[in-house]
């Protein structure tokens, strides 16, 4: 990784909360279109950012809970009998 690289990186995370400034941001979206490192390191990140807010949610979605809870009952009903 390059000197500009180590750059990002603390520009990054700031990135990610979306509350760089967009002319920062461009910048950020330009060299990641151009260095494979900072892209695999801001997809990693992006994963990581997205599971903690998600974490944090309520859950899930009740319809989609609700879809699981009855695809299980079924397959356990297969499986022991009614
Ligand atoms: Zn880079």
């Amino acid at each position: 990784m390059g000197k500009k690289c180590r750059e990002y990186m603390g520009e990054i995370n700031d990135y990610l909360d979306g509350e760089l400034d967009p002319t920062i941001c461009d910048e950020i979206e330009n060299h990641i279109g151009q260095c494979e490192n900072c892209r695999i390191m801001v997809d990693t990140l992006k994963q990581t950012v997205v599971l903690c807010r998600e974490g944090k949610r309520e859950a899930l979605p009740a319809a989609l809970e609700e879809k699981l809870t009855g695809l299980l009952r079924e397959r356990w009903n297969k499986k022991f009998g009614k």
